[in-house]
């Protein structure tokens, strides 16, 4: 080891002994949006032996205000985020191992492209993904770092499989499709996605160099200014169907949205995987702008965005025209619908 790092091996709590065992650990960042991409750059810097970044986005110009490591020259050229990441990363530091994957993490490739990691760090920007990690996690028995932010809100813990609460602990009701802004339609302000980054890596830096989970949670609005972190993790919920009952229907497939092209025409369906919850089309439309709404009825929402027809009925179910293949209209969802 280089002396790189002198000034962390300085810091007491990590000392010479720790900065050794953060350069022999893995971790793996599934989505490198901007939580993911704050935390890539933060861990890379922290000098993590082996770093993978998966990703299924490509940078647009829109990203860049908010999320490190990517330049004009990569939204031009349509580079994928994990690429330009794990470039740019390089380029700072080529001691470490660092792998970008253009990659839409699901059932049939997460065991592939997550084992062995000793840690898995939390950039997704969709729920349903979000229990697709937290059931791998449970099931292979490796920590994740959960984080959340929007607005100038966020929060963030540490899931140790058996010892804290996991995801479905803490949600036992999957959130419903359309439920929740998303950073496309509500928002969201750089100090925020910092500071969610900043906790998720020194939660990622304890568990490697003290071998066990925080059991702190963060929460905060930083533009009330309201702080909180607390040692309040807790323990798992008895009857938890995932970390208790080892029920894992996102992992096993049984639990996933429904995606299928339309024939004829440039559109891709999707069905989200959580049923009966309605979404509020009023409350969608008016995050997604009145400029962009092209029809509105009980029935279906219709919007013109990022030039693509997006329609929306109650159930969740969205029919997007003008995109290329389903990764593309995943990301599509994600962004304007959120789920
Ligand atoms: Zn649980």
């Amino acid at each position: 080891m280089t002396d790189s790092y002198a000034r962390q091996s300085l810091f007491q709590p990590i000392g010479p002994g720790g900065q050794e065992k953060i350069s022999c650990a893995s971790a793996v960042v599934t989505g490198c949006g901007a939580v993911g991409s704050a935390a890539a750059e933060i861990l890379a810097r922290s000098g993590i032996g082996r770093l993978k970044i998966i990703d299924r986005d490509i940078v647009r110009l829109s990203h860049l205000p908010g999320q490190s490591l990517f330049t004009e020259k990569d939204a031009r050229d349509a580079i994928p985020r994990a690429s330009a990441a794990a470039r740019t990363i390089s380029q700072f530091n080529s001691e470490i191992c660092v792998e970008g994957l253009a990659a839409d993490i699901n059932c049939n490739n997460i065991e592939d492209l997550c084992d062995g990691f000793d840690v898995l760090v939390d950039g997704l920007d969709n729920f349903e993904t979000k229990f697709l990690v937290n059931e791998f996690s449970v099931a292979s028995d490796v920590p994740w770092v959960y984080a959340s932010v929007l607005g100038s809100s966020g929060t963030s813990r540490v899931v140790d499989p058996g010892k804290t609460p996991c995801l479905k602990c803490l949600f036992p009701d999957d959130p419903a499709p359309g439920s929740r802004g998303t950073p496309e339609t509500c928002g969201i302000i750089n100090p925020a996605i910092h500071a969610i980054a900043s906790f998720q890596v020194t939660q990622v830096l304890r568990l490697i160099v003290n071998g066990e989970a925080s059991q702190e949670v963060l929460s905060f609005d930083l533009w009330s200014g309201n702080w909180m972190s607390e040692n309040s993790a807790g323990e798992p919920v008895a009857d938890c169907p995932c970390c208790r009952n080892r029920d894992f229907p996102y992992l096993e497939g049984r639990l996933s949205d429904r995606i299928t092209s339309l024939c004829g025409a440039d559109s891709v369906q999707i069905v989200p995987a959580v049923k009966g919850k309605l979404v509020n089309l009023k409350e969608l439309g008016d995050r997604l702008g009145k400029k962009n709404i092209s029809r509105y009825n009980d029935y279906l929402l219709q919007a013109h965005i990022d030039g693509c027809e997006l329609t929306v009925f109650s159930n969740g179910r969205a029919i997007i025209k003008g995109v290329k293949d389903h990764v593309e209209a995943r990301i599509l969802y994600s962004r304007f619908i959120g789920n």
